[in-house]
């Protein structure tokens, strides 16, 4: 995890909580698993949830309401379904974590460090834009 980028998100989220350390960490994995190159391609995103992770979404891809490139559907699951509309590509990520500890701190800090694999599944887009 890169620790200005997590100074710079919680700046722009305004605290630190374990929800934002899940959508910073499903920002990073989206990066990795589909190539993307963040200040070139055009991303769009329909997010499941609507608290703390999809601030991560909107720093990191500048996905946001108003811009209409970010969409939302509410789910059970937290998960966000991602579009690359430089080249098609499509993903949906769902955080699959689980809280191990008993405080927040050591939550949001196990989620900044684990491996991608153990918080998230990958799956093909649950909605279509
Ligand atoms: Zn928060």
């Amino acid at each position: 995890m890169n620790n200005l980028l997590w100074k710079e998100v919680v700046k722009f989220h305004g605290h630190e909580c374990p929800g934002l350390a899940i959508g910073i960490r499903a920002c990073e994995a989206i990066i990795s698993k589909m190539n993307i190159k963040p200040k070139e391609d055009k991303i769009i995103c329909i997010t499941e949830n609507n608290t703390c992770p999809v601030d991560g979404i909107k720093y990191v891809f500048g996905c946001d309401y108003d811009k209409k490139n970010l969409f939302y559907k509410e789910s059970d699951e937290l998960a966000f379904n991602i579009f690359n509309a430089s080249n098609n590509d499509s993903l949906r990520i769902i955080y699959k974590g689980k809280n191990n500890t008993d405080t927040k701190d050591g939550y949001m800090k196990y989620i900044l460090s684990a491996d991608i694999d153990e918080l998230f599944d990958f799956s093909k887009v649950k909605y279509d834009l």
